[in-house]
């Protein structure tokens, strides 16, 4: 029954069959995607990469074959040879671009057979996203992830061209490596041959792109794996892809210029889009203050107000005293939402307290009143100040959040977000960046007592602002910079520390010991002696980059084997149990912790 395919070879992929191929033989190799039986002739959908051409077996032309045909089944592989005609006229499928024609099959092969497959191989498909990750391979013969990967690769392409045009050198950097500083968690693999030592799989090539720098390269990248094992709340994969760069000479623009020119590439070249260059760019302060986050979403108003001045004196307790505090009061007039009901405030406010709010103080702007559970606390000259900032009309909503600066915009920002979403403020299909820039170099671990880098310990402070890492350490600003694009950080990088004595200055005031650096970092404390030029770059995050292209819902849609929220393959079952000989190879004994 089954055969090889000889010496038949595929003239034209299904879904490229076209009005221009009517009348010629054609040989195509596919998979089947449906067979309808239909008034003595047999239609089958055949599908390949490219995708859907629908075969007519027509026992008039070959009793022989259609009988055959019979026994077709679904994702069966064929080959087949017949001759393109023009669909009669009624029939055409506008829903496909191969809906104008079909395929009077003369001859056909069967390759191979399968098993009833769990789920039809349909876009719509209605089953867990477990059943598709554990058989990711019929998953993938799904249009929508075939297109994905298939863009995945022409971003990658027009990475790989610009960037070589602009002289930049692709050099791979190891995997098998020195616990890296983006500070997640690393994942380790033990040394057989140095027994009881382990590498860290890179959390980025950071360190070596630095090198590379101090070498000579003048212009690295890579478009690269990272590994990081963190909690995957959100959206995140415990191995992604970023494209790296680095460049040596350089101050902050020249780094954002390149990337701009090669995100305007990638949306020409993958997309057929033309972006509007340059991106805006807002600093970290004015992003906070506007949007509350610093990845902010900028392609709708709904902006944050400070109204601190405004109720600093209030007699509504919670205002007056978390400002006595330290803390301040931000505002939204949620336009329209004055109709939410108690229900749609109450889960407003859990979501608020889900970032860390104690709660959601709310007006209700009716045409008598302002309707609220604070309202009686509020003067006539709040009310004032508050209408003259947020300019409230009847049917309006207010809401307040109260706290520390970063919580009180965080929860703000969150739930400009949300309203947002519900009053379909959104639009869809833009593609609108921003540069964040002027990050804080430090902040402060309450947790840990020490402080931390906001982006690495190797990033610059601004020259400026070097004076005040000893006074107000906290009010240095860094030559960092974040791209972002529809509310989402897609990259972020820096001009880097290219003096070592500033850097073993920043690791010590990082609460690093100088035996620690040197433990760590030392073979980069030392390169950076030997005539480091000053370099800076960047990282953008390939998989968020596609995805938000493709309007893919998770990154994993644009991820050919992406593993689940516990970092697991469903397909392949890793990570799993290993032989007691292989781990004693590895001098490890593996203790259950009960
Ligand atoms: N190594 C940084 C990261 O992975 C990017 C950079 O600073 O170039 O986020």
């Amino acid at each position: 029954m089954f055969s090889n395919i000889g010496e038949w070879r595929r003239s034209v992929y299904c879904g490229e069959v076209s009005t221009d191929h009517i009348g010629r033989e054609v040989t195509l190799m596919g998979w089947i995607q449906r067979r309808r039986d239909h008034g003595g002739l047999i239609f089958i959908d055949l599908r390949d990469r490219e995708g859907i051409v629908q075969l007519v077996f027509n026992p008039e032309r070959s009793k022989d074959v259609h009988e055959r045909a019979h026994c077709l089944r679904n994702e069966y592989v064929i080959a087949v040879k017949g001759t393109v005609a023009k669909r009669p006229e009624g029939t055409e499928n506008p829903s496909i671009r191969t809906g104008d024609v079909e395929v009077i099959v003369k001859e056909f092969r069967i390759l191979n057979d399968s098993l009833q497959t769990p789920f039809v191989i349909e876009d719509r498909v209605e089953v867990t996203e477990n059943l598709r990750l554990k058989y990711r391979y019929l998953d993938l013969r799904r249009t929508a992830l075939q297109k994905n990967l298939i863009l995945r690769h022409r971003v990658s392409m027009a990475v790989r061209e610009f960037l070589s045009r602009e002289g930049f050198i692709e050099i791979e950097t190891p995997f098998l490596t020195k616990s890296t500083p983006e500070g997640a968690r690393d994942f380790l693999v033990p040394s057989r041959l140095n027994p009881g030592t382990f590498y860290a799989l890179p959390q980025s090539p950071q360190i070596f792109k630095q090198i590379l720098m101090i070498a000579g390269f003048d212009r690295y990248f890579q478009i690269v794996k990272c590994f990081r094992d963190e909690d995957l709340r959100a959206d995140r994969q415990p191995e992604f892809t970023q494209i790296d760069l680095e460049m040596s000479f350089v101050e902050r623009d020249d780094v954002m210029g390149i990337v701009e020119g090669l995100l305007y590439h990638i949306f020409r070249t993958a997309v057929g889009i033309d972006l509007t260059l340059p991106f805006p760019r807002l600093t970290h302060s004015e992003a906070m203050e506007r949007y509350g986050l610093d990845a902010p979403d900028t392609r709708f108003g709904l902006e944050l107000r400070d109204v601190t001045g405004i109720v600093r004196g209030s007699a509504f307790k919670v205002f007056s005293d978390t400002i006595a505090k330290g803390g301040i009061v931000k505002a939204i007039n949620a336009k329209g939402c004055g109709g939410f009901s108690r229900k749609d405030l109450d889960e407003l406010t859990e979501y608020a307290k889900t970032f860390g709010a104690k709660g959601l103080a709310w007006i209700r702007i009716l045409p008598e009143e302002w309707q609220s559970p604070i309202a009686k606390f509020l003067s006539d000259e709040e009310k004032r100040g508050l209408t003259e900032v947020l300019k409230p009309e009847p049917g309006d909503l207010i809401l307040f959040s109260a706290d520390d600066a970063k919580t009180a915009n965080t929860v703000l920002g969150r739930i400009r977000l949300k309203i947002a979403e519900r009053l379909d403020l959104i639009p869809k299909g833009g593609f609108e960046f921003v540069w964040v820039t002027d990050f804080p170099l430090l902040e402060y671990d309450e947790g840990e007592g020490r402080f931390k880098s906001v982006h690495h310990p190797f990033t610059s402070p601004m020259d400026e602002d070097v004076e005040k890492l000893a006074t107000s350490p906290l009010e240095v600003r860094s030559k960092a910079y974040d791209i972002v694009l529809n509310g989402e950080e897609i990259g972020g990088g820096s001009i880097r520390i290219h003096r070592s004595d500033i850097q073993e200055d920043i690791f010590r005031r990082l609460g690093i010991s100088d035996e620690e650096a040197s433990r760590r970092f030392g073979f980069l404390l030392e390169a950076l002696r030997y005539g480091t030029p000053p370099h800076g770059g960047i990282a953008l995050g390939l998989d968020r980059l596609v995805a938000i292209i493709a309007g893919a819902e998770s990154i994993r849609d644009v991820i050919a084997f992406p593993k689940t929220q516990k970092a697991v393959c469903l397909m392949s079952d890793a990570p799993s149990a290993v032989d007691t000989k292989q781990l004693d190879e590895l001098s490890i004994k593996v203790i259950k912790r009960t």
